[in-house]
């Protein structure tokens, strides 16, 4: 069944599959690691729809690169049309929160980087970004100090806190809807904090929100050679 958002109660939302728009560099801690400087602006990219998939299907191993990332992100479901909006008129048009994994074949990313290209193939293929159900806002009240791990084979790899984003939520999707108006059913992704790295076929991951949220992921096997 194709990919549509879901509440964690297993509701099916009535919002269309939109958009993703995604900024780098969001963590201080993150931009350091990959010798990245913490940029003035937010670096804004985007995803289409046909990124987006079940973080609880089997996650598939794209085959035109060879070292796939894994990137833990808060993912902000937009609920209502945002067009140039000012940060105070953001919250109520926010329908949920997720966690997503903003996949990245990093080896094709630092090539496009290199070649001053754009990076859509190596952020933007079809699954690159599995999805979770999201939460509605008033049963996540501290979204703004809340963990953001990801464990690989029940190692923890991201340790993060939504607390150290450089730009929150509100004032992202301001940002964002000067230049990409946000519809109904688009995702905001909200950056990655440290811990980055490789994701190998048959790992087993596990992405958590907050101290009790927790969403369990699976690689797909690696095809047999
Ligand atoms: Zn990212």
């Amino acid at each position: 069944m194709a990919y549509r958002h879901l509440f964690v109660d297993g509701e099916v939302t009535s919002l269309p599959v939109g958009k993703v728009v995604c900024v780098g560099r969001n963590y201080a801690a993150h931009a350091r690691e990959l010798g990245n400087a913490v940029p003035a602006e937010p670096v804004l990219f985007m995803k289409p729809a046909t990124a987006l998939v079940d973080l609880e299907k089997p996650l598939q191993l794209p085959t035109h690169g060879a070292e796939l990332h894994h990137e833990v992100e808060l993912a902000v479901l937009v609920g209502a049309r945002l067009e140039r909006v000012e940060e105070a008129e953001v919250g109520p048009a926010i329908a949920g929160y997720g966690v997503a994994l903003d996949l990245t074949l990093r080896d094709v990313q630092a090539r496009l980087k290199d070649a001053g290209h754009p990076w859509e193939l190596a952020k933007a293929f079809d699954g690159s970004c599995p999805l979770s159900a999201f939460v509605r806002p008033a049963d996540l009240p501290d979204v703004a100090d809340c963990a953001l791990r990801l464990w690989v084979d029940k190692k923890l790899r991201q340790d993060g806190s939504t607390r150290d984003m450089i730009v929150k939520p509100p004032a992202l999707l301001a940002y964002i809807s000067k230049f990409f108006t946000l519809e109904p059913g688009d995702v905001v992704l909200t950056g990655t904090p440290a811990g980055v790295g490789l994701l190998r076929g048959g790992e087993a991951l596990l992405l958590g929100l907050g101290e009790t949220l927790r969403f369990p992921a699976r690689m797909a096997a690696p095809a047999a050679d």
